[in-house]
């Protein structure tokens, strides 16, 4: 990865991998203006997942379309936004830990994100429900 500032080479001088996610935290620095900046290795699950719609065609699954729901869902929270990234991770963290396939159905997802919303905080699945899950 090059330097975000200047465009040079950079190292990575420290590494953690998550115990709790699925990602690696690495600490870079540039080998020309010594430049720090951080970096997060992490799954893309978009190109690495399929969502079957109820109408049962295959489209590439959006992470995005499933933080823009929670966010909805959340918004009466004041970080909502943070608590909406959290949630997002640990719904496609559960569903595919119980799944072991790359493909996701739309009752899949909604019922995880339901379930999970409704542990975290009732109005938010109550919202999701009316909006999101017919
Ligand atoms: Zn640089």
């Amino acid at each position: 990865m090059v330097c975000i500032y200047c465009s040079s080479k950079t190292n990575v001088f420290n590494s953690r991998q998550s115990r709790q996610s699925f990602s690696t935290w690495r600490r870079r620095r540039c080998s020309k203006c010594s430049s720090l900046f951080t970096t997060i290795e992490k799954p893309n699950y978009n190109q690495s997942l399929l969502f079957k719609q109820s109408d049962n065609q295959m489209m590439p699954f959006s992470e995005e379309k499933l933080l823009i729901s929670l966010v909805d869902s959340l918004k009466h929270r004041i970080n909502y936004l943070e608590d909406a990234v959290s949630l997002k991770d640990t719904i496609l963290k559960q569903l595919l830990s119980e799944l072991h396939t790359s493909i996701i159905t739309h009752s899949d997802i909604v019922n995880k994100t339901y379930s999970v919303l409704n542990r975290f905080d009732q109005a938010a699945s109550t919202y999701y429900k009316a909006y999101f899950m017919n």
